[in-house]
């Protein structure tokens, strides 16, 4: 008889394995949330409800968003998806190989990322459609020296209407998200036997289950913390563009042009008409300083965030300058934060099995949590990749180092 695997989530992680198991276990794929459903509001009925100042707490976007959970520290909100999908399905499509941290511990992902190329298809083609702001941003970093690259977006790129839905859920379904490797998974509560369990339910998911398992993870929580610096400009149109279509990779953060959706609607500052902001994204790779016990998260900015933070502000002011605006006008967002991870990291003696001695053997993670530190930098491939890695482990399929058979007895 087959043996039968469970896996929690349906994001990046748990699709994929899921996915990889498939004839080699029978997989049941645990979701705690419900099929995804995408906000449906138009430009329109957003600036009503923002003139209307009734937004005033960002728990009220689950009304019209279901699948988004909100959660708020001191220093930020947490943001991540619970639903068939996962929080692939608010990502913004970004697919970018992210993997010099785990090489540096021992592990190659080389075969995981050629098959990936093959099997979602990565583009640069949106830039053929960009709208004359982001044609103008782009002139502007690469005026001063930074370097801006287009980025590669998983799913049918060429097609994209520029529309900037991509975090309230693609229209067009032209944005790849997990639900194309499961469609559904089970929801609610049963008791389900399994030969081997393979956790990926996120960076804050994850950690909660191992917590009330007995497992203690590390205070080693990164979330790669978001600041949109803003300004004013008539009909600028980002609210109708691919988000983050290109970037700078700098020294601990990045920098993309962003329509701010959490900031455009909650933040007080944030009062002129959608098309007219044009915003700057930093995302900052946070110190690993933090952790998640049951439903709360404790994560605060350290000093060297701060002043990361700090430098950061100041280099997307004088693009901004660059760009026309009077640097008295430009405005921040709500720093918010979406790419958790990091609370039971690979190390060198544990990369090679992808598995923590803490976990019993026929248990395995499959998320971000294995991160060693944040990516600063969109981490859906890399999660893919090592979640690749860890189905061929269990499978007993990787020759090349030492496999641990799953489906032994738990410690
Ligand atoms: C607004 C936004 C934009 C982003 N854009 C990008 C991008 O462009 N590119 C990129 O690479 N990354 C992006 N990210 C990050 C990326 O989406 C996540 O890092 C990635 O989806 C994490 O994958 P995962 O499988 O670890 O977790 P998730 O995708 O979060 O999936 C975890 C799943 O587990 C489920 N779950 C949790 N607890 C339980 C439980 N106890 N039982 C059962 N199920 C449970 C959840 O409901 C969820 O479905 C973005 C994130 C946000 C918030
Ligand atoms: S910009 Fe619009 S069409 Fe393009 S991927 Fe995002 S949501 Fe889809």
């Amino acid at each position: 008889m087959r043996k039968r695997a469970i896996v929690v989530g349906s994001g990046a992680g748990g699709a994929t394995v899921a996915k990889e198991l498939q004839g080699d276990f029978d997989v049941t794929v645990l979701e705690a949330g419900k099929d995804f459903r995408r906000a449906t509001l138009e430009r329109g009925s957003i600036e009503r409800l923002r003139r209307s100042r009734l937004l005033v707490d960002p728990h009220l976007l689950r009304l019209v968003y279901p699948p988004i959970r909100i959660r708020r520290t001191p220093d930020m909100l947490l943001v991540n998806g619970v639903g068939t999908g996962g929080t692939t399905t608010m990502a913004t499509g970004n697919g970018i190989r992210m993997d010099e941290d785990v090489r540096a511990l021992g592990l190659d992902l080389d075969r995981e990322f050629e098959e990936i190329t093959r099997e979602i298809p990565i583009t640069t083609a949106h830039q053929l459609r960009w709208h004359p702001t982001t044609r103008h941003l782009f002139q502007t970093f690469d005026d001063l020296g930074l370097d801006p690259v287009a980025l590669p977006k998983m799913g049918d790129a060429a097609r994209c209407r520029h529309c900037a839905r991509c975090m309230l859920g693609c229209p067009y379904g032209l944005k790849w998200d997990s639900r194309t490797v499961v469609t559904r998974g089970i929801v609610g509560h049963q008791f389900v036997p399994a030969d081997l369990v393979v956790l990926a339910a996120g960076g804050f998911g994850t950690p909660a289950i191992l917590e009330r398992s007995g497992i203690g993870c590390e205070p080693t929580l990164f979330v790669d913390p978001v600041l949109t610096v803003a300004t004013r400009v008539p009909n600028a149109w980002q609210c109708n563009e691919i988000e983050m279509p290109f970037v700078v990779q700098r020294d601990g953060y990045i920098l993309s042009p962003y329509f701010d959706w959490i900031s455009s609607l909650f933040h007080p500052q944030w009062r002129h008409r959608l098309q007219d902001i044009v915003g700057i994204m930093i995302k900052l790779a946070d110190e690993n300083v933090g952790s998640v016990s049951g439903k709360k998260v404790h994560k605060l900015l350290t000093p060297a965030d701060r002043s990361r933070l700090d430098e950061a502000v100041g280099v997307a002011t004088e693009i901004l300058a660059r760009f026309g605006a009077d640097p008295h006008d430009v405005f921040l967002g709500t720093v918010h934060a979406g790419h958790p991870g990091g609370m039971l990291p690979l190390t060198e003696a544990s990369a090679s099995v992808v598995h923590d001695d803490r976990l019993p053997e026929n248990v395995f993670v499959a998320d971000a949590t294995l991160f060693p530190r944040s990516l600063g930098n969109p981490p859906i491939l890399t999660i893919i990749a090592l979640a690749k890695r860890v189905a061929r482990i269990c499978a007993g399929k990787d020759a090349g180092i030492r496999s641990r058979p799953a489906g032994r007895p738990s410690r």
